[in-house]
């Protein structure tokens, strides 16, 4: 610590005037980014490394070695070394593309820190931030650097990031705030002492921690680790039958062995987790370019069925971007209104650089009616808070200290002396409310006391704070969604009636946030359910309010943006921090998605987005899943029914399959398009998940169609008297095609075929690219000697093309019956 305050002492800052630009410039240059040294993005080589070490790839290797060594089967050999670093490669660069999208996405949620720069308070990157800036701060902010106070209001930070203990530290003149503490009470400013490394935070530099991993990403390595482990024990149980089947000697052994790798090849769907991370983070993008920033990749899929969406009023419903639109003092005379808007400059934050948009208006009102700051000095104050409702100044005058108070009129009223006065005053905020107004009262007595009673009501104003104009069409799109929208604001309840009506929402019931707190447990969690607006709503009744909905078996999700809000946005399904002027670093960590607007429209146009990406990974899912279980069925399957062939499938057969079937259609479904309003997509439904028994039934059904049309053109191929070699290669091109046509299956609603199918292009091309590749290497025999196949008669093409159709037909035909049976 000494060491940091003697940086201070040798420190030259520009004051509170802060540095220049060019001088900031020229210190960022000389001193490096404020920032922590990161954990280097893994390069080309050491990405593919880790791919060729995952098992997968090393049973493969084994296999190939096996070949080579043992079998003497050059060709298959190096075939399969070939494929599996292919496979890497593939692996690498989805890899390296989901790190890209990721990456882009933090850029968009960097931190950002307030300075005074050029004499002005300007809002930087905090990683911008130099030795010298002087630093403004306020409850709700993370510490950009190490920051010794100048200036300090009931200033207070957590220093638990540091020492672990999460109590309120008191910061006065002269303390230092720690790099990467919170700011939770009051606000000031100081010189920044250290930045990047040479803070206390960069000393000890445990702040970088790695992302975990995402439960639908969990879900699916396990469902990988199962289907291996089932098919290790399947290999085991091919390598027997091979052995009791074969002459026992050593080649029937070396069969055996193959069948069992082959099977392992079939079962690890290796590409999944990839893919599916490529399409969430190519989705997120998607998302940021209409204002939503998601934080997490699985509040795409939570956003996606979200049932109840908590929203604020003020900035949500409405432009946020308030006005003053009449102002009312106590009596009719000119000094009662310049006493007015007196108190009403004092109590206001506006006048040394604030952006509370309540100080920002009434500052530019005053001076637009011609009424200047004669402030004295600020002695003391109580900033606003949302439990509170208020916010009171101390001044000093040559004779005189002077408290003003402005808040909610039934805050401020709690305070002031009792008379015909105040019950008139009242009587007008009611009636300004009811129109749908923001009310706010100011009141003011001679005395030093903060908390003083018995003040003076000076009068009213009342903001005008317009409907947005996207709030309609977004209140009647939630509508048609099924989405249900609740209003939570510690605005009055006439006021947000008043707005939810305009905005087309039913206000009824709207309950007040004190009548929650007499009611017993059961009969709150019964209020909250149903209530439509909830006003002067405290951040423990968001809490509340989440938990009431989410025991109900809603996916939640909930819009805040200060300092109270962090632990409701932590509690909802998905918390969604609205950034911009009042936005907080607390409320933008605590939260899921971040938003630009808190915008109703923005918000829903990410809960579509949302259910677009879920779609598409449930396609590209049940693709990539129905492929393998159809792989493994056939190799099991084959061992049974075509007994003349040593194995079924060769691991090169199962290699290339997998090489051309998962990679590109896999992804272009992750990006796939849909003619249908996101809105209107299938949502997943609270409870469930991705693969639930029902959707594992689903797959399996069609997996055993595909392999049983396989296995079929394999038999007929058989009965006709072909060659081993050639009855695989026609169970190759035969799942190969019919595999194929699954991805239409995938993300199809009703018809593999149905309306606009070849809309997606990339899907397209992929899929008869990918078939192309097929009949070139059946054509090409040097190629196909290498992949072990062999030509085939037009008779196998049409086999092949035929099993196909057939398997897409049967595969609609029970889907029709199923419908018509729900139905
Ligand atoms: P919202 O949920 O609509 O953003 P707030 O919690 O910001 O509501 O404000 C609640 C009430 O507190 C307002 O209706 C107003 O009466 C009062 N208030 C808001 N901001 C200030 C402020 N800067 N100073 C004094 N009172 C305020
Ligand atoms: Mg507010």
């Amino acid at each position: 610590m000494a060491h940091v305050v003697d940086v201070a002492d040798a420190t030259d800052s520009g004051g509170s005037d802060g540095l220049s630009g060019a001088e900031a410039q020229r210190r960022l240059a000389a001193d490096g980014r404020n920032e922590l040294p990161e954990a280097r993005r893994p390069g080309w080589l050491s990405r593919l490394a880790a791919q060729l070490r995952e098992p997968l790839s090393l049973l493969l290797v084994a296999a190939a070695a096996l070949s080579l060594l043992v079998l003497r089967e050059m060709t298959e050999g190096l075939a399969i070394l070939v494929i599996v670093v292919l496979d890497a490669v593939v692996g690498a660069v989805q890899a390296h593309r989901a790190d890209d999208a990721m990456a882009a996405l933090r850029e968009l949620t960097a931190p950002l820190a307030s300075v005074v720069r050029d004499g002005r308070p300007q809002t930087i990157a905090a990683a911008d931030v130099v030795v010298g800036d002087h630093a403004l701060v306020a409850a709700g902010d993370r510490v950009p650097a190490d920051v010794r106070v100048t200036d300090a209001a009931s200033l207070a930070s957590d220093e638990a990031i540091l020492t672990g203990e999460s109590i309120p530290v008191d910061k006065s003149v002269g303390d230092v705030l720690l790099a990467g503490t919170l700011v939770v009470r009051g606000h000031g400013g100081g010189h920044v002492v250290a930045t990047g490394a040479r803070t206390q935070l960069g000393a000890i530099a445990t702040f970088l921690t790695e992302a975990p991993e995402p439960p639908l990403a969990r879900e699916l390595r396990r469902i990988g680790s199962w289907m291996a482990t089932g098919a290790v024990a399947l290999g085991v149980v091919v390598v027997a039958v091979a052995v009791v089947r074969g002459d026992g000697g050593r080649d029937s052994l070396l069969d055996g062995l193959l069948g069992g790798v082959a099977l392992a090849v079939a079962a690890i769907p290796e590409g999944l987790p990839a893919a599916m991370t490529a399409s969430l983070a190519l989705g997120a993008q998607r998302m940021a370019r209409h204002g939503a920033i998601v934080r997490t990749l699985t509040a795409i899929e939570a956003l996606g069925s979200t049932t109840v969406l908590c929203v604020d009023k003020t900035g949500t419903l409405t432009t946020g971007q308030l006005e003053v639109d009449d102002a009312i003092p106590a009596e009719r005379t000119s000094a009662a209104e310049a006493e007015l808007w007196l108190a009403i400059l004092r109590c206001n934050d506006a006048t040394d650089g604030g952006v509370d948009p309540i100080d920002v208006a009434l500052l530019r009102a005053a001076e637009a009616r011609g009424h200047t700051p004669m402030l004295g000095r600020r002695v003391s104050e109580e900033p606003f808070e949302a439990t509170t409702r208020l916010m009171a100044t101390v001044h000093e005058f040559a004779d005189a200290r002077v408290l003003s108070v402005k808040g909610a009129p039934e805050a401020v009223w709690a305070r002031c002396a009792d008379g015909p006065q105040l019950r008139r005053l009242d009587g007008l905020a009611r009636g300004l409310a009811q129109a749908g107004r923001r009310v706010l009262a100011v009141a003011s007595a001679a005395t030093d006391d903060l908390s003083a009673r018995e003040l003076q009501p000076l009068g009213l104003v009342a903001f005008l704070d317009p409907l947005r104009p996207s709030a309609r069409a977004a209140v009647d799109a939630c509508r048609r969604a099924g989405i249900r929208i609740v209003v939570a604001t510690g605005d009055h309840p006439e006021t947000a009636a008043a707005i939810a009506r305009d905005a087309g929402l039913d206000p009824d019931p709207t309950v007040i946030g004190s009548e929650l707190r007499d009611l017993d447990p059961d009969e709150r969690q019964a209020l909250l359910a149903e209530a439509a607006v909830i006003a002067r709503v405290e951040p423990a009744d968001k809490v509340a309010l989440v938990v009431a909905h989410r025991a109900a078996g809603h996916v939640v999700a909930m819009t805040g943006d200060g300092v109270n809000d962090a632990p409701a946005l932590r509690h909802a399904d998905v918390g969604i921090a609205v950034a911009g002027a009042a936005g907080t670093d607390v409320a933008r960590e605590a939260a899921d998605i971040v938003v630009t607007t808190g915008d109703l429209g923005v918000l829903v146009e990410a809960v579509r987005e949302g259910r677009r990406i879920y779609r598409n990974v449930v396609s590209l899912v049940s693709y990539l899943l129905a492929g393998n279980l159809s792989e493994i069925m056939v190799v099991l399957g084959g061992v049974l029914l075509l007994q003349d062939l040593p194995v079924p499938l060769r691991p090169v057969h199962l290699l290339w399959i997998n090489l051309i079937t998962d990679g590109l259609p896999a992804l272009a479904l992750g990006v796939d398009w849909s003619r249908r309003d996101g809105l209107e997509l299938p949502r997943r439904e609270p409870g469930t998940h991705l693969l639930d028994l029902a959707r594992l039934r689903l797959l399996a059904g069609r997996a055993l169609a595909v392999a049983a049309a396989a296995l079929g053109a394999g038999a007929l191929a058989a009965q006709m008297g072909w060659s081993p070699g050639r009855v695989q290669s026609q169970l190759v091109v035969t799942l190969v095609l019919t595999h194929l046509v699954l991805a239409y299956v995938s993300r199809s609603e009703r018809f593999a075929f149905e309306r606009d199918w070849w809309r997606n292009r990339a899907l397209a091309a992929s899929v008869f690219g990918s078939a192309a590749m097929q009949v070139v290497v059946m054509t090409v025999p040097a190629l196909g000697g290498w992949l072990d196949l062999a030509a085939l008669p037009v008779a196998g093409w049409a086999m092949a093309v035929g099993a196909s159709v057939l398997v897409v037909c049967v595969i609609d035909a029970v889907r029709a019956v199923r419908r018509r049976r729900v139905r």
